[in-house]
């Protein structure tokens, strides 16, 4: 059998009860999905992916799979079989389907097929949907042999300009679902010959220990107790470390803002995902600036860095970059933006989406860019407290966890002709 991810109990007080989320989101959207959670009770949802923690997806499922459950649908969530070498092939095709180059070999090919059969041949069948996300699992629909149940390939990075070979390769696997979901229109590769498409961007839970309301107080304290100089202005970028994320990009953008305040400190925290071999050279790389700069901190999960930490770096931050180069989404942008707190991120994928309209010049294109949005919001206090007023509104109307749960109930009902 597949491995299942422990989610943990849910219980009527926790962050798993709808009901919570009232005050948070307005009666439309709860009421809805009450309604539409009654003609899904008993459905049996498998959602698989490639792990169980690190990154965005990871983050997703482990949200959403309680508040299934505490709504009467049964939802599962399942890892694939993979070693190094397939996570390496894997993070290869992440890479290319956002346009990055790829050499597809027999070998590559073999391995990634053995890989997908191996995991197809341990999937339980009783279940009614199969949501695979990404492309790790994308070729498991092809090697199930039960056939009854929907499938459903969740697509969660920017597929808009695929690498053509591993496009090619991928497609017909892809291909084989009965629907696909992107996280915006744009992101649909051009030859994609699908039926069923539809258009669903994550979100943010704001209960979770991640997003929670925290005292501002105690933020500090736990900034202070990594080291990090409170009275100094402290710029952070919260990521995997991955090329896409520009990691040393942000390091370039805040020497220059350094050149014209010499006391501005860059914290850079990063998780290492089970599924990204690539991150640890780039923690090389960037340990390597972090041990000749006494401004520069960098935290991984590693070091204890877990969700109460993050929140309490993004509450207690000044600024937020997310020097995106490809996104798919970015949850992180949301993340800070619930915060109320302005950020500079890259207009990339799903990024400019989140932001509040009128600060849409906010978003960059280059490092020098990043610097001189970064400066601005510095010297302008009050323009970044009304970006971070604006950007929470946004998030609360489109991004919360409610949202998603509407939308994707909505596409298994109709998927299902409930
Ligand atoms: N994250 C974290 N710790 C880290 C780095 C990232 O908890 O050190 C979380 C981050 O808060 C967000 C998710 O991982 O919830 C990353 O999602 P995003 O969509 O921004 O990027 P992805 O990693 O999926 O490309």
């Amino acid at each position: 059998m597949l491995p299942k991810v422990s989610v943990g109990r849910h219980c009527c007080a926790s962050s798993s009860n709808i009901e919570n989320y009232r005050p948070l989101v307005g009666d439309a959207i709860i009421n809805e999905i009450l309604e539409l959670s009654r003609s899904l009770r008993g459905v049996r949802i498998c959602n698989i992916n490639a792990t169980a923690s690190g990154g965005g997806v990871a983050e997703l499922l482990s949200r959403q799979i309680p508040i299934y459950q505490s709504l009467g649908v049964v939802a599962d969530w399942r890892i694939i079989h993979g070693d190094k070498d397939f996570f390496t092939i894997t993070k290869g095709f992440h890479n290319a389907l956002q346009g990055a180059a790829f050499e597809l070999t027999p070998a590559v090919i073999n391995d990634y097929l053995e890989h997908n059969r191996l995991s197809a041949e341990a999937l339980e069948g009783d279940y009614d949907v199969y949501v695979v996300h990404d492309p790790q699992p994308a070729a498991l629909r092809h090697f199930v042999t039960h056939n009854s149940q929907k499938w459903i390939w969740r697509c969660h990075i920017d597929t808009s300009e695929p690498n053509q070979a591993v496009w090619e390769f991928l497609r017909p696997y892809i291909e084989m679902h009965d629907a696909a979901v992107f996280t915006m229109k744009q992101f649909v590769p051009p030859d994609l010959e699908m039926e069923r498409v539809f258009f669903i961007p994550p979100a943010i839970d704001p209960l979770s220990t991640k997003n929670m309301e925290l005292p501002l107080d105690l933020c500090r304290r736990v900034i202070a107790d990594s080291g990090v100089n409170l009275r100094e202005p402290i710029l952070l970028q919260v990521s995997r470390f991955d090329p896409w994320k520009d990691p040393l990009g942000v390091i370039r953008a805040y020497r220059m803002v350094k050149e014209q305040r010499r006391g501005v400190q860059l914290v850079l925290v990063g998780a290492m995902a089970g599924d990204d071999p690539e991150g640890w050279g780039i923690l090389e790389t960037i340990n390597a600036e972090v041990a000749i700069d006494p401004d520069l901190y960098v935290f991984t999960n590693m070091t204890g860095v877990g969700n109460m930490e993050v929140n309490a770096f993004q509450r207690g931050a000044d600024l937020i970059i997310q020097k995106s180069l490809r996104e798919g989404f970015g949850l992180v942008v949301s993340e800070a933006l619930w915060k109320a707190k302005p950020i500079v991120a890259g207009a990339a994928g799903g990024i400019p989406m989140q932001f509040p309209q009128s600060y849409k010049q906010f978003l960059t294109d280059s490092v020098e860019d990043c610097a001189t949005d970064l400066l601005y919001l510095l010297d302008h206090p009050d323009v970044a407290k009304s970006f971070g007023a604006a950007g929470k509104e946004r998030v609360r109307g489109q991004f919360l966890l409610p949202a998603l749960i509407r939308n994707e109930f909505r596409m298994i009902a109709q998927l299902l002709n409930r």
